[in-house]
């Protein structure tokens, strides 16, 4: 039986363990085996020696007869989200030593369901990054091919489900930090409505664009993994109560926008054609492709290298090697502060650091800063505009597919990574990436991504049209 569990989604997995066909003890040992066999990718920073003590508690709850969708299930967690007792370092030398203090709010919720949680996955530090090449401990590698990056900063959890070292993983998206390397490894990712998915716990990168979010091998097990992590919670008061939200409706035929003008510049040609390709496949079953135009888009990038850093800045200070944390004495106080944190912090950390500290200072604020969100108002009544006429937005996830390893040295070409992701965060709005057709590249198969983009907590129609794009 163990050999197919790398074949089953989570709801084989459900049925096989309520059955009492297999055991959660057997299917963790399964992942993990496959987690260590996997070791070179470096997916894990830690792979937790409790897990099988967890998915024996599972079992006893599945004999019980209160399985809950995930109860037993492996999960990977990025490094960034709090788990109690644990270490949860965010990818940085800083926080090496850092061990979590509770739980975020999406592992209570993962906890109460009886989910085995099976280790913490490498990332770019603090996720700032798009290969995880920033991670201070270890350079991730692509599943599909081992000389190239898995994206990022959730590299780390994308390369772990890819691998099937993991059931499902959870990652954290900011600027595409899920779906972009759910691209780059062929596994679906999803940056869910900002607020919809409480960010308690959450090591905060820009606090008004982070969202978590699931990361699974078909669209229905990131469903299934977003609808047990979702919720109200009182710790994060952005946190939306949708029972009082109006859901977008879902129908059987969906309208499509494409942003023509924007899809068409700079895209690797291979991409590009897969990406029409689904859009005809689309076209067939019944749906409307439109062509729309977002004039403000193009600017979602440039904005959100204001914002963001604006906030990581702010968000960072509070990690100052004082209370806890990575620390190096100085000659004097401002020493400590020096030392500590211009060896803890990585070279990219520092840098978003030293450009936020710049566009908040006075004199430059509303230049950059009140500038930037100025434009995050004009971008977001776009999309409003958009959907009026549109259910959905497609793009492709990313521009090409997966790099080389050291390919991109100078930050900018990182940065151009994120110019079809960035915009759901700027806006808030939720975005999937589901694996379309691979491309063949310097001797590799390699995946690509199909980025669907829904107004404010139109999840549903994501998974809806997800689950047609996956079945071509
Ligand atoms: N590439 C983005 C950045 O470096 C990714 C951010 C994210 O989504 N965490 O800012």
């Amino acid at each position: 039986m163990s050999n197919n569990f790398d074949k089953m989604t989570v709801k084989d997995m459900r049925k096989g363990l309520n059955a009492g066909d297999f055991s959660s003890v057997e299917l963790t040992e399964h992942f993990l085996k496959n987690a260590k066999n996997n070791k070179n990718l470096n997916a894990y920073l830690e792979i937790f020696d409790d897990a099988v003590e967890h998915a024996k508690a599972a079992d006893v709850q599945i004999k019980g007869g209160k399985a809950m969708s995930l109860t037993g299930i492996p999960i990977a967690l990025k490094d960034n989200i709090l788990i109690k007792g644990k270490t949860a370092s965010a990818g940085s030398k800083i926080l090496e030593n850092y061990t979590a203090t509770y739980d975020a709010f999406v592992v209570e919720k993962l906890k109460d369901q009886g989910a085995v949680l099976i280790g913490r996955t490498n990332m770019d530090e603090f996720a700032m990054g798009s290969s995880t090449e920033n991670s201070a401990f270890a350079i991730t590698r692509n599943p599909y091919d081992k000389t190239r990056v898995p994206g990022g900063s959730s590299g780390g959890s994308t390369a772990a489900v890819a691998s099937n070292s993991a059931a499902l993983a959870l990652g954290s998206d900011t600027a595409g930090s899920i779906r972009q390397p759910a691209a780059f490894c062929g596994v679906v990712g999803l940056k869910p409505t900002y607020g919809s998915v409480s960010r308690s716990g959450l090591i905060a990168m820009g606090s008004s664009l982070d969202v978590i979010g699931p990361i699974g091998k078909c669209v229905d097990d990131v469903e299934i993994a977003y609808n047990a992590i979702r919720g109200k919670d009182k710790a994060d008061s952005t946190t939306i109560d949708d029972t009082t939200f109006d859901i977008p409706e879902v129908s059987n035929k969906m309208t499509i926008g494409v942003p023509r003008d924007f899809v068409s510049s700079d895209i690797n040609p291979n991409v590009l054609e897969k990406f029409e390709k689904t859009l005809d496949a689309l076209k067939a079953c019944g749906h409307t492709i439109k062509d729309i135009t977002l004039p403000y888009l193009k600017y979602s990038l440039a904005s959100y290298y204001i914002i963001m850093p604006a906030e990581a800045s702010t968000n960072l200070a509070r990690i100052d090697g004082m209370r806890y944390g990575f620390h190096l004495d100085g000659d004097d106080l401002l020493g400590d502060y020096k030392n500590s944190r211009g060896e803890g912090f990585g070279r990219e950390v520092r840098r978003r650091i030293l450009l936020g500290a710049h566009v908040l200072s006075s004199g430059y604020y509303d230049a950059y800063y009140g500038k930037a969100t100025a434009v995050r108002r004009f971008i977001k009544e776009d999309f409003e505009k958009a959907f009026r006429d549109v259910d959905v937005i497609a793009t492709p996830t990313t521009p090409t597919p997966a790099f080389k390893i050291g390919e991109k040295a100078d930050p900018l070409s990182m940065y151009l990574e994120d110019i079809f992701t960035v915009p759901a965060n700027i806006v808030g709005i939720p975005g999937i990436s589901v694996p379309i057709e691979t491309i063949e590249e310097g001797g590799s198969n390699l995946p690509v991504g199909f980025q669907m983009v829904a107004p404010l907590l139109g999840e549903e129609r994501l998974f809806k049209l997800g689950k047609v794009v996956e079945s071509f």
